[in-house]
């Protein structure tokens, strides 16, 4: 029996990182300008504490100026779009990201659509969704697209692949299908209505899930050798009581059948803060009117 590949996105998203920081550090020399990513969070969730500190942390890294905004629980909607309208006029600040879950009180949706769309690196803004739909040039959400790097690192050209995309949410599922099409691939988007999920799933090259089920995609679900990308994070019970990251994927099964796979954890979650990144970088070229550059990861 064979095992698949491990994909490594972690090594993949350092590398990818050392390239913006290479990217960004000529920016400065050529241009006497630094990118600049502002992150706001509202309340205290502990785990949005630890995704924008991280976020912070590598931004800075890479040389770029990070601003953090946390506002109190509290805060009213008024307030916070009263924060993105300054941020929006500020030329220091090329990306921002608002942390989600927000409070009830707040409308997410009003906060992205508020966001200048050349700022908005998260890519969820009307606008950059539906130019990823009709093809243009807009900001591709940060997993969707690490998503894709890691598929077209490990097969190269994507046209033809027979694509099952499992979850249709706004931030993973719907912009990972318009990519994938994007790549001719042809695409199946499955979702809870699905009917017969496992068997759309064994007729994937690539398989992808993003489900937020813990361990959901079994091993007969897929077709030997496919590359499945598992975007799914859930924590579930231990002895200890520490609990354990895994996938949407039953990783042990998984890897017995599939060609290549992504881990939980070191796969996709590495890739979005240096999509981030790299979407900071594009759009500060945009803002500057500079082409933005292609950025590769730096060599092993
Ligand atoms: P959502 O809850 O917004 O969407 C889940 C999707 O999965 C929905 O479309 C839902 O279908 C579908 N679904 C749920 N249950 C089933 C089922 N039993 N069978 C088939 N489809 C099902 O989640 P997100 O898209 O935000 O996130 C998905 C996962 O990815 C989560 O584990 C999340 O933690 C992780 N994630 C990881 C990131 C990373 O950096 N690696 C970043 C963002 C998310 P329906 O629409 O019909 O309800």
């Amino acid at each position: 029996m064979t095992t698949a590949t491990i994909i490594d996105g972690k090594n993949f998203a350092a590398r990818l990182r050392a390239s913006i920081a290479g990217h960004t550090a000529q920016l400065k020399a050529a241009h006497g300008f630094t990118p600049g990513l502002a992150v706001v969070l509202v309340g205290d969730d502990p785990a949005s504490q630890i995704y924008v500190r991280n976020k912070g942390l590598q931004a800075r890294e890479v040389g770029m100026n990070s601003f953090e905004h946390r506002l109190p629980a509290t805060t009213t909607q008024a307030e916070l779009l009263a924060r993105i309208a300054d941020l929006n006029q500020d030329p220091a600040v090329n990306g921002i990201l608002v942390q989600l879950p927000l409070p009830a009180q707040i409308d997410a949706q009003a906060v992205i659509e508020a966001i200048a769309v050349s700022k908005d690196v998260d890519g969820f803004h009307p606008l950059n969704a539906g130019l990823l739909a009709v093809g243009g040039t807009g900001m591709v959400p940060c997993t969707p697209l690490g998503c894709l790097m890691l598929l077209k690192d490990r097969l190269g050209n994507l046209a033809g692949q027979r694509a099952v995309v499992l979850g249709r949410s706004n931030i993973v599922g719907k912009p990972i299908a318009a990519l994938l099409l994007r790549e001719n691939c042809t695409v199946t988007l499955a979702h809870s209505r699905t009917r017969d999920l496992a068997e759309e799933c064994r007729r994937a090259d690539i398989l992808v899930a993003a489900v937020g089920k813990a361990q959901m995609v079994k091993g007969d679900w897929i077709k030997p050798g496919a590359t499945v990308i598992d975007v799914g994070i859930n924590r579930i019970p231990t002895p200890d009581g520490k609990g354990r990251l895994v996938g949407d994927v039953e990783f042990d099964s998984a890897v017995q059948v599939a060609g290549a796979i992504t881990p939980v954890p070191g796969g996709v979650g590495p890739m979005t803060i240096a999509c981030l990144l790299l979407n900071t970088l594009t759009a500060a070229c945009r803002q500057q009117g500079i082409p933005a550059p292609e950025v590769k990861p730096a060599a092993e």
